[in-house]
C-alpha cells in the first residue's frame, strides 16, 4: 500500500468509526419504531426527471384570498421547489374552472385532480362530512389535529371520501371563529328569536333550533344584506378576514362564539390521481400539506391578533353571548346530533369517535390550557 492510499483508507476508517459511534448513541436516545410516520424501506424511487406531472387544483376561494388562498399558492410553490420542478400544481381560484362549491363533484368525477375547500360544505352529500370541520362546543384547532392525526379521524374521513373517489388531507385551520356581527345587542335568548342570520353548517342547524332563521348568502352579498337590514346578523370567520369585509361599519356588536371552535380546511385529491402518483410525489404532497396545515393555523392566529387590535382602535366593542344563549346552544346541539345520528349511521360513527376523543381531551385541556389561560 502506498502512502497516499494508506492515508485515505485510515481517514475513511476513522470517519466511519466516529459516524458509527454517533449513530449508536442516537439509536439509544430515540426509539424510531414508535414514530407514527416511520415507513422506512416501503418507498421506491422512480421519478423520471424528464417527465413532469401537472395537477389541476381548484379552490373555493377567490384568487389571492388572504391566508386560505395565499396559503394554497405557497403550498403549490413549495411542491414545485421540493420536487425540483417535476411536480407542478396549477391553481384555479373559484369560478375560473369550476364554481366555488362544485369542486367536490368536479374532483370526484375526475374533471380536476384536487381541491382546497371546507368539508362542511358537503353535508348535502353525507351529513357526516360536516363533522370533519368540527362541531359547535367541540375541538379547538390543536384538539382536532390530534383527533385527525392520531385519534382515527383521518382514517374515517378517507374511508368515507373514498366512496366518492376522493383522498383528503388536513389543509389548514381557521382557529376559533367569532360568533359574528349583530345589528342590535343580544342580552338574552329572547333577543335572537326570529333573527335572520347568515350562518352555515352545524352551527346554522344549532342556531335554527334556538329560534334563529339561518340564511345562506354568497360572500359578495353579505355586506349589502346586512347594511340594508335584509339580514340582522352574520358570522364569517374571525378578525383577520372579518375586518376586510367591513361588517363593523353596519353591525357594530361583535360577539365571540362557540359554533366553529377550530374549523378544518381540506386539501383533497382525486383518489384516482393520488393512486397513480409516484411514491416520491406522494411524499412531497404529504410533507407540504402538513406544512400548509401548520402554517395556515399559525397565520390565522397572527393575523387575528393584529386585526382585533385594529378593530378595537376603530371602536368595535367585544361581547359574549349571555348565559341563556349558551345553555340553549348546548341543548340544541344535542338535539341536532341525536337527529342526524338517527338518520345516518356514518354520522353516528364519526360522532362517536369525536365524542370519545373529546371526553378525554376536555379533561386535559381544562387542567392544562384553561387553568393556564385563567392565570395568565
Ligand atoms: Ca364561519
Amino acid at each position: 500500500m502506498n502512502r497516499r492510499k494508506f492515508l485515505t483508507t485510515a481517514t475513511l476508517s476513522s470517519s466511519a468509526l466516529v459516524l458509527n459511534a454517533c449513530n449508536d448513541e442516537n439509536h439509544q436516545a430515540i426509539d424510531y419504531s414508535k414514530h407514527p410516520q416511520s415507513k422506512k424501506g416501503t418507498k421506491t424511487v422512480h421519478i423520471n426527471k424528464n417527465k413532469k406531472t401537472v395537477i389541476k387544483l381548484a379552490t373555493s376561494w377567490p384568487a389571492h384570498f388572504p391566508i386560505m388562498g395565499i396559503g394554497v399558492e405557497k403550498f403549490a410553490q413549495r411542491v414545485k421547489d421540493v420536487s425540483g420542478g417535476s411536480l407542478e400544481i396549477k391553481i384555479y381560484p373559484k369560478n375560473t374552472l369550476v364554481p366555488a362549491l362544485a369542486v367536490f363533484d368536479a374532483c370526484s368525477s375526475g374533471q380536476i385532480d384536487a381541491f382546497h375547500s371546507g368539508p362542511y360544505y358537503w353535508k348535502g352529500k353525507n351529513s357526516a362530512f360536516s363533522l370533519y370541520s368540527g362541531i359547535p362546543f367541540g375541538f379547538t384547532a390543536e384538539e382536532i389535529n390530534s383527533w385527525m392525526t392520531f385519534g382515527g379521524g383521518l382514517e374515517l374521513w378517507r374511508e368515507q371520501y373514498a366512496k366518492y373517489n376522493l383522498h383528503p388531507f388536513l389543509g389548514g385551520n381557521t382557529n376559533i371563529q367569532m360568533g359574528g356581527w349583530f345589528r342590535k345587542p343580544i342580552n338574552s335568548l329572547e333577543d335572537i328569536q326570529g333573527l335572520k342570520m347568515r350562518i352555515p353548517g352545524l352551527g346554522g342547524e344549532v342556531f335554527s333550533k334556538m329560534g334563529v332563521n339561518p340564511v345562506l348568502l354568497p360572500a359578495g352579498e353579505i355586506y349589502t344584506s346586512l347594511e340594508r337590514g335584509v339580514i340582522d346578523a352574520t358570522e364569517w370567520v374571525g378578525p383577520a378576514l372579518d375586518i376586510k369585509m367591513g361588517f363593523y361599519k353596519v353591525a357594530p356588536y361583535y360577539y365571540s362564539g362557540w359554533h366553529e371552535p377550530g374549523s378544518i380546511l381540506e386539501l383533497t385529491f382525486s383518489k384516482h390521481t393520488w393512486d397513480k402518483m409516484a411514491d416520491e410525489h406522494q411524499s412531497i404532497i404529504e410533507v407540504c400539506a402538513s406544512e400548509m396545515n401548520a402554517n395556515m393555523t399559525s397565520e390565522f392566529h397572527y393575523e387575528n391578533i393584529h386585526a382585533l387590535s385594529k378593530l378595537q382602535e376603530l371602536g368595535v366593542k367585544l361581547h359574549h353571548f349571555p348565559e341563556d344563549v349558551n345553555i340553549a346552544g348546548k341543548k340544541a346541539l344535542q338535539e341536532v346530533i341525536y337527529e342526524l345520528s338517527s338518520k345516518n349511521k356514518d354520522f353516528a360513527k364519526v360522532y362517536e369517535s369525536i365524542n370519545n376523543h373529546l371526553k378525554l381531551s376536555r379533561t386535559w385541556s381544562d387542567v392544562s390550557l384553561r387553568n393556564f389561560l385563567n392565570e395568565r
